[in-house]
């Protein structure tokens, strides 16, 4: 099974208010949307670009994982989301070949999408997430 695109990038970021402003001035884009994500301890704000979005993320908690992510890294790319059909059978193919999942099943995540992601210890350092869109069109 193969990707379909790009379905966004994930960027970690302090404050949430000041970088929708600062993506707003540069690409003179308009955010459509802000979402919180207990699950996750986030806050995301989109962006849409044809097929792709950019996803900023905001800690919502000190301990949360792209607070520790800025901690450890500062702020910039956090994530790649890859678009997917079918994320279950991608995952099971991923588990098949050997692949260090952080979600072996897809669980909810924002803008109405099935998520898992892939740990970085399999990736070369790149956190990688697979994305089913849940939409109906
Ligand atoms: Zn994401």
């Amino acid at each position: 099974m193969v990707p379909t695109h790009i379905e966004h990038i994930g960027i970690a970021v302090k404050d949430l208010k000041s970088a929708i402003d600062m993506y707003e001035k540069i690409l003179g884009l308009k955010c459509y949307k802000i979402e919180e994500v207990p699950d996750q301890k986030v806050r995301t704000a989109f962006f849409r670009l044809g097929q792709t979005k950019i996803e900023l993320l905001e800690s919502t908690e000190n301990d949360g994982p792209v607070a520790r992510f800025i901690e450890k890294k500062g702020e910039g790319i956090h994530h790649l989301a890859f678009a997917v059909d079918n994320i279950k059978m991608h995952l099971e193919e991923a588990k098949e070949r050997g692949i260090r999942l952080i979600d072996e099943q897809p669980r909810k995540g924002a803008d109405c999408l099935d998520i898992a992601f892939i740990h970085p210890h399999s990736t070369g350092g790149v956190l990688i997430e697979l994305c089913e869109d849940k939409n109906v069109r």
